[in-house]
């Protein structure tokens, strides 16, 4: 077994590396002070990016793209997620947009691609986030418009992109085999993004949106009628795997940080690397990063090979998310006051993975996943596409 990242991956990941260095570190005292930068910096940053050669990384050549796979998406968010901006890559669709009809293709896929426009999913609602089965919002056919009506919350930067990736019920009797996907563009009348939810990370926006008789063209549903949850099953292991592969560069950076803090620091005349309980902590975050690593780029790499990684997908993201928020507290104790202060990137790392361990599927119901796996059907099963 060769554990070595294919020499094309590591030339991107030296790309990325180098972008990091020379354009996010110079904001990150910024950043962090501020809790973002100013919006209008992150598409700007992105065609630099672009420029570089970190575009559509996992995207098709025929379709504009690098054509590298997931090992390289995982790879290059890994080295990117050194930097607490938590900063993406532009040109890649939401997976589940492989899914457009021809004529879907170039507003939705294509545009995307090229970096003329970007999406949001927006699945959550008040009264559901876990349970797709419990969708409230629906989409009613009248001739040839569909009329969607309901609320959607937590709905990232909705304010920010073109259009949204709605999941809406078209058949309330069928619980979450009931569910169709939609796109919806920005401005369309009767879709309003009400207002941005402040949360206690940095730089997220996520809103809430209602649809009061939103009307759109027939031909807007993404893929058949009922069929979003069998898309969304298949699709988002891919979102999930990335998510995993961010707790990797944010558990290094901590860890770099606070070892360098640890032999920097002394009290009682002696360093404190010297001391065993911060020993420990530094060894366990090691030891924990690298199983992660293994973890995430074994599912990368079995996603590049065409298996079937849903369940892998949840026990990497489960594994990773869990990982870092061990290490970033850790981290954050080995620099005492010093980790509490805005200006240290790792408080703002510790606030920011607790999200991951509750969007894009929680750690509870990546667990039930993963336990259905091995044990087959049992009472209370949510149903699997
Ligand atoms: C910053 C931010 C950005 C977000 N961005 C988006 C976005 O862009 N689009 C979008 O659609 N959503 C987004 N979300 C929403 C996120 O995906 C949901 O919060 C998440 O899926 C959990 O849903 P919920 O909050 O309704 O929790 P619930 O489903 O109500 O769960 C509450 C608690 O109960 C547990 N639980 C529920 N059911 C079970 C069970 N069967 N067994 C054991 N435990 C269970 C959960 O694990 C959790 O701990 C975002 C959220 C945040 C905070």
């Amino acid at each position: 077994m060769n554990f070595d990242l294919p020499t094309d991956v590591q030339e991107l990941v030296a790309v990325a590396r180098q972008f990091r260095e020379q354009r996010l570190a110079p904001l990150e005292q910024e950043f962090l002070l501020n809790g973002n930068v100013p919006w209008a910096l992150r598409p700007q940053l992105q065609e630099e990016a672009r420029a570089l050669g970190l575009w559509a990384i996992d995207v098709p050549e025929e379709h504009g793209g690098l054509g590298m796979g997931q090992l390289a998406v995982c790879a290059v968010h890994e080295e990117l997620n050194r930097h607490p901006m938590m900063f993406e890559t532009g040109g890649a669709p939401e997976p589940v947009l492989y899914h457009c009809s021809p004529e879907q293709w170039e507003p939705y896929f294509a545009s995307v691609v090229s970096g003329d426009r970007r999406s949001c999913y927006a699945f959550t609602e008040p009264g559901t986030g876990s349970d797709l089965g419990a969708i409230e919002t629906t989409a009613v056919r009248d001739g040839d418009e569909w009329v969607i009506n309901g609320q959607k919350l937590f709905i990232g930067l909705a304010e920010r992109v073109e259009f949204l990736i709605l999941f809406a019920s078209t058949s309330p009797e069928k619980g979450s085999r009931g569910v169709s996907i939609f796109l919806i563009d920005s401005g369309t009348p009767g879709y309003e993004v009400v207002r941005t939810i402040p949360t206690m990370g940095d730089a997220w926006e996520p809103t809430e949106i209602k649809l009061n008789d939103c009307r759109i063209p027939a031909g807007q549903i993404l893929g058949d009628v009922d069929c979003g949850f069998a898309v969304a099953d298949e699709q988002l292991s891919h979102g999930r795997l990335k998510i995993a592969s961010y707790q990797l560069g944010i558990a290094q950076r901590c860890l770099d940080e606070a070892v360098a803090w640890a032999q920097q620091r002394s009290t009682w005349g002696q360093p404190i690397a010297s001391r065993q309980g911060i020993q420990f902590m530094l060894a366990d975050s090691a030891v924990e990063l690298d199983a992660a690593r293994l973890l995430v780029y074994q599912t990368a790499w079995h996603t590049d090979e065409g298996r079937d990684v849903r369940t892998e997908a949840f026990k990497a993201k489960l594994f990773a998310t869990e990982m870092a928020q061990r290490v970033t507290d850790r981290c954050l104790q080995v620099f005492g006051g010093r980790g509490y202060a805005k200006d240290n990137p790792v408080q703002s790392y510790f606030r920011q993975v607790r999200l991951w361990r509750i969007g894009h599927g929680t750690a509870e119901i990546h667990r039930w996943m993963i336990a259905r796996d091995l044990l087959g059907p049992t009472a209370n099963d949510p149903p699997r596409a």
